[in-house]
């Protein structure tokens, strides 16, 4: 049977010490999951290690933890995916007779810690209320329903429906907040998991209130526009709820269909960015500033030019640019560029694409074979 190194983080805020790493080797399957290894070593070696666990089927969302590295579910993650994880593309296990290292037997290592983000508990326990749940009560996480109500029950439309199916998904298990580089740098950031509950309503035809949580979310400086893009929800999320792409919904649907100028500079910056990529085919710094301020000889963007002088001149120093390519235009679109960006505005419809739910229930079988493999 495989054998593993399971190296815990350990910390008990009550016994003043530092937190530090606590090693036991398991011999488990390796379709075991980490879960199992981690209750393995409670049961028979040390029952004070915490971890906060339920369904033990990925349903419940309470065995989050960072598994090498990555945040995901104790309970959905199998021992060998575990010990593959954080060491890179091409790495093998060693062989278990390999002591090449003049270390003595070196087995595959899975290294369990608390999730990020969220202040720690105890061991792998993190304080949900603290971060968390805060954030998900931030957005008004339920309907509000239009007025008068409807007699009969309100019948979404499907494409409605299928819409919500993604955000609806999630399980609360804060993974992506975990790993949310956004909210490292502002905890006040709202984060992945509400911001994708945000869109749940907003989404949702039967919701009176789109265009002022719509508002709120863009005028928020810690709201829609604070998300950096940096698809780390969307690599944590065990449930494919895509965090990032509902939040980029949340800004279209509120910059484009309900004309929301935000305060915060979001909506200009990002019109700011597809103007210059359509113009100069590359990103030009420089201008990017200026156009998202209202163009170079708007006073704002005078002030904020100004202001972003000492890193241009670190910039310069650096040899990041030169004179020429922070004053002057040295790109220029190529034809296809415009020709992309001719196609996609030119349509009559947005195009969103939800990936997470395909088909419809009563779709007919292509063709005979196939209904009678349905039967
Ligand atoms: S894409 Fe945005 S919301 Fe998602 S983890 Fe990165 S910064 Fe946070
Ligand atoms: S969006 Fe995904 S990762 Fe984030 S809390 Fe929901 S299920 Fe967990």
């Amino acid at each position: 049977m495989p054998e593993y190194t399971l190296r815990i983080r350990r910390f008990d805020p009550l016994s003043g010490e530092a937190a530090y790493w606590d090693e036991h080797f398991i011999e488990m399957e390796e379709h075991n999951s980490v879960l199992d290894g981690i209750l393995k070593v409670k049961d028979e070696k040390d029952g004070s290690i915490g971890i906060r666990c339920s369904c033990q089927q990925g349903i419940c969302g309470s065995c989050a933890v960072r598994i090498n590295g990555k945040p995901g579910l104790a309970c959905n993650t199998h021992l060998e995916e575990a010990a593959h994880r954080g060491h890179g593309v091409g790495w093998n296990p060693p062989a278990p007779d390999d002591t090449s290292s003049g270390e003595g037997l070196k087995l595959p290592e899975i290294m369990v810690e608390p999730m990020g983000n969220m202040p720690v508990i105890r061991d792998l326990i993190v304080d949900m209320d603290a971060v968390h749940w805060r954030k998900i009560q931030r957005v008004t996480p339920w309907l509000i329903n239009r007025e008068p109500v409807p007699e009969r029950e309100y019948i979404v439309p499907h494409a409605n429906m299928v819409d919500v199916t993604q955000p609806m998904s999630c399980i609360q298990c804060g993974a992506c907040v975990s790993d949310c580089l956004s909210m490292e740098i502002d905890p006040l950031f709202i984060g992945p998991a509400a911001l994708a509950k945000a869109y749940r309503f907003v989404g949702d035809p039967r919701d009176a209130q789109h265009r002022e949580r719509l508002f709120d979310l863009a005028e928020d400086p810690h709201g829609i526009y604070d998300c950096t893009h940096c698809f780390n929800c969307v690599d944590a999320c065990p449930k494919g709820v895509d965090p990032m792409n509902q939040i980029m919904r949340l800004r279209r649907i509120a910059g484009t269909d309900y004309d929301i100028e935000d305060r915060n500079n979001g909506y200009r910056h990002e019109h700011a960015f597809v103007k210059n990529i359509r113009r100069n085919g590359l990103l030009h710094e420089s201008d990017l500033l200026a156009d998202s301020y209202g163009g170079k000889f708007n006073p704002a963007a005078g002030r904020e030019l100004v202001s972003s002088l000492p890193t241009g001149i670190k910039g310069l120093a650096r040899r990041k640019m030169t004179p020429k390519t922070a004053l002057m235009h040295p790109h220029k679109a190529p034809k296809p560029v415009s020709q992309t960006f001719d196609r996609i505005e030119g349509r009559d419809q947005r195009v969103e694409l939800n990936l997470y739910v395909s088909g419809y229930e009563d779709d007919e079988p292509a063709d005979e074979t196939e209904s009678e493999e349905r039967r």
